[in-house]
């Protein structure tokens, strides 16, 4: 067989698996015509409070905001917390870029936090350690879509007065306990960015039950209104976008089985002695696989290196991911090492698992996985 007849399963380090999730076609053209055929295409336009109502609806959330990203999201919520001019916001060290940015847009001063082991939830002894009568709000991640067990922080900022945010950019469909993320402390973000498990381009939206924070987080992101009574900013999202998202939206359901059967799949190449393990869960929880996510037992760069190596690029190589106190950027509010989030993050691998793979993909991810096990030191 000539050489470019090569079947499609021969995937290698020069022609990878795709990393990239294309979303089908779910209608998006219909809904994107309506709005253009409407005229209206800023965020003022009606199709906006229908995106926002399906938004609400499929998290069980009482108000949701539409917003132009992830990161205005986030902002927004920190402003209506009072997190600004000074102001704390403990951000878990696992935290990546993205998460922590934010806080400095709000000028206000980060606080690392480590995470408990094995684990991306705080620490609440280090929450406890770390508190100040200036701490006006705290984030978790459940990151890479896995969730995020804070209760035990939650309880301690609480008993203080700081109300917990969650970046939910990863987490759409994630559950802990039952619970979808983005609704399990006082207020959700989540990006819709291409990359992420509802698309729109770029993108966002706030969730939250709370009506006062709801109604300061609308004013803020849509130029208070214009009444001049608050300030605002402009991070409303323009109505082509929400029309995009209000269709892919009734998708999401059948998106979250694809990549959990996926991953089912794939995590059968693990060997059963813990060598290589996923990352940890509680029964009642469910990732929603924006990456299947493992944990070697020794730090991960050899193992990491031999999945960049086939074409998988864990999130330490791609993104040169690494903890917060650790970036050039944040190291000057870091206050001494993290170490649970150290080892977390040097001993965890990200695969992809999205629904464009096919079985071949999926086979070919499992043997590089269980290539990289064997490597591995038996226990
Ligand atoms: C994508 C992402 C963001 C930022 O979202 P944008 O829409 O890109 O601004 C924030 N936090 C996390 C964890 C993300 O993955």
């Amino acid at each position: 067989m000539p050489v470019d007849m090569a079947p499609p399963e021969a995937f290698s380090r020069d022609d990878p698996v795709a990393d990239r999730y294309q979303p089908p076609d779910v209608g998006e053209l219909e809904e994107l015509a309506g709005v253009l055929a409407d005229g209206r295409l800023s965020g003022g336009a009606p199709i906006l409070a229908a995106y926002e109502q399906a938004l609400a609806a499929y998290f069980g959330s009482a108000h949701a905001v539409a917003v132009n990203s992830g990161s205005s999201a986030l902002h927004a919520a920190l402003h209506a917390l009072g997190a600004s001019g000074g102001a704390e916001v403990m951000v878990p060290a696992i935290a990546p870029l993205p998460t922590a940015l934010p806080i400095l847009t709000a000028v206000a001063t980060p606080v690392v936090v480590d995470v408990l082991p094995g684990s991306l939830a705080l620490d609440p002894d280090d929450v406890r350690r770390k508190l100040t009568a200036r701490t006006r709000a705290a984030l978790t991640v459940p990151l890479w879509g896995y969730p995020a067990d804070c209760h035990a922080a939650a309880e301690v900022l609480a008993d203080a007065g700081v109300a917990l945010i969650e970046d939910a950019a990863q987490a759409h469909g994630t559950r802990f306990r039952g619970q979808l993320a983005g609704t399990l402390h006082t207020i959700g973000c989540f990006s819709t960015h291409d990359r992420k498990l509802l698309s729109t381009g770029e993108g966002g939206f706030v969730l939250t039950n709370d009506p006062t924070l709801y109604e300061s987080i609308e004013h803020y992101t849509r130029l208070g209104h214009l009444r001049g009574h608050t300030h605002g900013v402009n991070y409303k999202l323009a109505a082509p976008l929400a029309a995009i998202g209000l269709r892919r939206l009734a998708h999401l359901d059948a998106q979250l089985r694809q990549r959990r059967a996926n991953a089912a799949r794939v995590l059968t190449a693990l060997p059963d002695d813990g060598r290589l393990a996923e990352l940890t869960y509680g029964p009642r929880d469910a990732p929603n696989y924006y990456n299947l996510v493992l944990t070697t037992r020794t730090p991960a760069a050899d193992a990491a290196a031999r999945l960049a190596e086939a074409g998988l690029l864990p999130d330490t190589i791609r993104y040169g991911y690494r903890p917060l106190h650790q970036q050039r950027l944040f190291a000057r509010w870091a206050s001494g090492p993290c170490p649970n989030a150290e080892a977390l993050v040097a001993a965890t691998l990200q695969l992809p698992v999205h629904p464009d793979l096919n079985d071949q993909a999926l086979q070919w991810v499992a043997r590089q996985i269980a290539t990289v096990a064997d490597q591995q030191e038996p226990s």
